[in-house]
Parts: C-alpha cells; structure tokens; sequence
C-alpha cells in the first residue's frame, strides 16, 4: 500500500478500547515519553468500572478511583483520546509499523458543547438509558452519565424526530446535525487490545424470567441501584418502586456452564454479589439478604475475610442450584432452588432477585485486522502465546493485550496485566524482544 510517511511520527502506541485497563497502560506509556492514541467505541472512557458503586474487598468508591484516572488519562499532552470511535483494518506496514483506519462517528454535537444539559431537558424523546441499563429512560439529546469524559452531549439519531428544539435552546451553537462519519488512516508502532469483556447475555436469561419478571434485574443493574448516582432515590422494586427486604442472589449465572459454552469461572461474580449484599445491608438495615451458590470462590488476598464479614453481618448463604423462577401475582418471585448439601427440592420467596451474571469474551478484536487475524484462546478471548511467561504477548508481534480482553479478571489484576502489556510495547518499540 502507498503510504505518505510524513506524519508517520503522529503516535507511537495505540490502545483500543478505554476502559480501566486501556486507560492504565496509556498512561504508563505516555509518562515514558511515548505518543498515544486511545480509541474508545463508547461517548466516554472508564468502561465498566465508571458504572461501579464501590469496589471489593475494600469497599472504596469505584467513581471515586476512575474519575481521576479518567481525568488524567484526558489532559495528558502524550494523550490523544477519540471517543466514538472505531478502529478497523489494522495491517502491518513492514517489520516495525503497523497501519490502521481510525472511525469516528458523528456526535452531532461540537466541541464548542459547554455540557449544560439544556437539550437533554428540552428533547421530547425518551429511550432506555443503556448507562443505568435499562433501569430508567434517557433522551435523544443526552450527556450519557454524570462523570462522563468528554462531557459532551450526544444525539441519538436513530430515535431523534428532528424537532429542532434542542438547536433552539443550545446557546453555545453545539448542535450539528450536517456532522458526518470521519475516516482518517494512522500508522503506529505497537497495538495495545483492551476491549474488555462483556457480560452474559443469552436464552439462558430469559428461561430464569430475565426481561419478563420486573423484580428479576441483573447484577450491574443492581450496581446503578447502589451508586451515589443511582436512577432511585434508593434501593426499590422496579415493578412497584416497593423498598424490598427479602433479597436473593443467584451465582454462576452464564459461568461454569459447559452447555452454554462457557465452562469458565467468572473470577469476580461471587465477591461482587457478597460485596453487593454487605452493600445493601447498609442501604436496607432491615432487609435479608441470601446468596444461593455452588462454590464460594474468595482465592484473592482479604477476599475470604471479606466473605467471613458478610457471614457476620448476616448474609445468609445457602449452598443450592436453581432450578427454575417463577412470579406471583404481587411481583415477589419464587425460586425452586435443589439444596445441594440434602439433596432435597426446596422453595423461597424474595421480594427482589439478582443474577450475578457472568463475564464473556468481547469479540470486537477479532474484526480489528484486515488480513492476519489475531487468533483466540479455547474460550474466545485473545490468545495469550506465552501466558506463563509473558502473559500480554499475543499471536502477532508489537500486539500486546491487556485487561479482561485476555480473560475474566478484576480491577487490580486488569492494572497489572495492563502494566505488563505496556512494559513489553515499549521494549517491543525501543527494538528489544517482541
Ligand atoms: C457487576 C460487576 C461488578 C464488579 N465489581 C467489581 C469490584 O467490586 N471489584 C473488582 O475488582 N472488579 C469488579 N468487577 C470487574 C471489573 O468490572 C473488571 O475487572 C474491569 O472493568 C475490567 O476492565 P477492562 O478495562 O479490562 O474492561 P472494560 O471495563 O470492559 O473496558 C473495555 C473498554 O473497551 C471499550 N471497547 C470495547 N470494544 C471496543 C472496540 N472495538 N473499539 C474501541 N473500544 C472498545 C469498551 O467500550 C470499554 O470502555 C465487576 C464486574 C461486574 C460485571
Ligand atoms: S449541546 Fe448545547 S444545550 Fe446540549 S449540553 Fe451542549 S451546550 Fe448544552
Ligand atoms: S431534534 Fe432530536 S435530539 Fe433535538 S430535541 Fe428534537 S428529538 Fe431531541
């Protein structure tokens, strides 16, 4: 392919995907002098984390951790963010460059956006809020959350009716509805995978009444509802805004299921559920809470003292296979649960369940590059070639992989595998080992 290499000097490092782990390994290489660009698919960085209440075994603010990573990550001069924006046909150019199509799609909003909200308050569009997922509704015009970065505001064009009315109120002139997809090519000398991970969506959901059952949500559902900017004022029923106090979790839901193609541990749902249910336990002194498990899987340093602090507050778990769901007239749901240590068939009642979903490979990296494919692990994640040695290596040289891209994993361990993927990009760039 011609190329015109005059701005081949542009960046040195591109990190797909912005999430904790994206956002970790861009600035340890840009405050070792290296140029990166940091492509995002979402309208803001942070990834799942931002969504967080608080974070195990700690319990410190998730928000209050991201926000200024996120913030960092946006004013640091070695930096260049793209938000809505995509990355396709990567190709390697020779031995040490590799090209890329980098896509940005329309906000239709300028930078000139001051983040007033006034179109979001005027727009008479309303649509499920995919960032409180599905709890609530959003605007076509919208800012997608609070501590959003860029907080820019957005139009969700496929919903919007063109009133006019959001251009009539933006003083700032923002709204820009001729903005159209850009299509620019960049060269850089390593590739840093963080697309993260996604979460268990399937059939399976809906044969536990998931989408049917209003008091039936899943666990980041339940994550919006403990956060300080919950879309509640506290935590409720979905059904019938009822504060509930008989609160069941159900684990493993989409892990360790070979017939669902996942035969894999989660590694995060068990501690996030017995975070969640110490959690509510604040929120709802008066509340019981039961976690219905196979294993208690608390391997992670204080993890099992954090599992014991739930056992004294009273957390009730009992160790049982759920059989199946159902619904009664008044909304409470009745789980049909196999007590596994009797062997015996039991029913519960709850007032509000949780599925604590499992974690899922994120195929987005396998339509990355144009003509070598990035080859995947047995269970879809990006294959790690030497996962003892060198874990965030991958099948083509100068491509590193960080964070859940390569595995389920929690945060502290997401910030050491992006540690290690942009300590091997550097020494691939300064021409050491790949
Ligand atoms: C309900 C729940 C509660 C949790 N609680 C905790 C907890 O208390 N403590 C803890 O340690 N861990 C917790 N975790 C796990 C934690 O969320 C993950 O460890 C962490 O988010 C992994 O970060 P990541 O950057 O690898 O992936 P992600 O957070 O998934 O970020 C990936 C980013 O990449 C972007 N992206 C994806 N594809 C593309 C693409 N093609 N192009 C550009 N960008 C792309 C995504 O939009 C996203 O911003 C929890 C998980 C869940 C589901
Ligand atoms: S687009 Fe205009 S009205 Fe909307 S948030 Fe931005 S500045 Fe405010
Ligand atoms: S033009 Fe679209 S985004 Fe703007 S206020 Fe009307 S419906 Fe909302």
């Amino acid at each position: 392919m011609a190329y015109n290499y005059s701005n081949i000097n542009d960046y040195d490092v591109l990190v797909i995907g912005g999430g904790i782990a994206g956002i970790e390994a861009a600035l340890n290489l840009a405050y070792q002098g290296y140029k990166v660009i940091l492509v995002e698919k979402d309208l803001s960085i942070g990834g799942k984390m931002i969504h967080l209440s608080k974070v195990f075994p700690t319990l410190d603010c998730a928000a209050c951790i991201t926000t200024p990573k996120v913030s960092e990550t946006a004013r640091h001069p070695n930096i260049k963010i793209y938000t809505y924006s995509e990355i396709k046909d990567i190709e390697k150019l020779g031995e040490r460059y590799f090209t890329a199509t980098l896509v940005q799609k329309p906000r239709y909003v300028t930078d000139a956006c001051t983040g007033c909200q006034l179109c979001e308050e005027k727009c008479p569009v309303v649509v499920e809020d995919e960032y409180q997922w599905g709890l609530v509704g959003r605007k076509a015009a919208y800012i997608p959350f609070s501590i959003a970065n860029p907080r820019i505001a957005a139009i969700d064009i496929e919903n919007c009716t063109f009133c006019g009315l959001c251009e009539k109120v933006c003083a700032a002139g923002a709204i820009d509805f001729t903005q159209e997809e850009k299509r620019s090519t960049i060269v850089v000398k390593s590739i840093i995978i963080a697309t993260g991970f996604n979460l268990f969506q399937s059939e399976r959901l809906s044969y536990y009444g998931a989408g049917k059952f209003k008091n039936l949500l899943t666990s980041m559902q339940m994550e919006r509802q403990l956060v300080p900017t919950r879309p509640y004022n506290n935590v409720l029923r979905p059904k019938d805004g009822k504060v509930p106090d008989r609160i069941a979790y159900v684990l493993c839901v989409g892990s360790r299921d070979k017939s669902l193609g996942n035969p894999i541990c989660s590694q995060v749902c068990c501690m996030y559920s017995i975070k969640q249910a110490q959690l509510l336990m604040g929120a709802l002194p008066m509340a019981d809470v039961t976690i219905y498990y196979i294993d208690i899987r608390a391997f992670g340093k204080g993890f099992d003292e954090f599992y014991k602090q739930g056992v004294g507050m009273g957390v009730n778990f009992v160790k049982g296979k759920i059989a199946n769901i159902s619904e009664k007239e008044n909304g409470d749901l009745i789980l049909r649960y196999e007590d596994i240590d009797s062997g015996v068939l039991k029913e519960a009642t709850h007032d509000l369940v949780v599925l604590s979903v499992g974690i899922l490979t994120n195929p987005d990296f396998e339509k990355l590059f144009k003509t070598t494919p990035l080859l995947k692990d047995d269970y879809g994640y990006v294959r790690q070639v030497s996962e003892l040695l060198s874990p965030s290596k991958t099948s083509i040289d100068g491509v590193f992989v960080a964070g859940t891209a390569s595995g389920p994993m929690d945060i502290p361990d997401s910030i050491l595998s992006a540690g290690a993927a942009s300590t091997e990009a550097s020494v691939y760039m300064k021409g050491g080992a790949s």
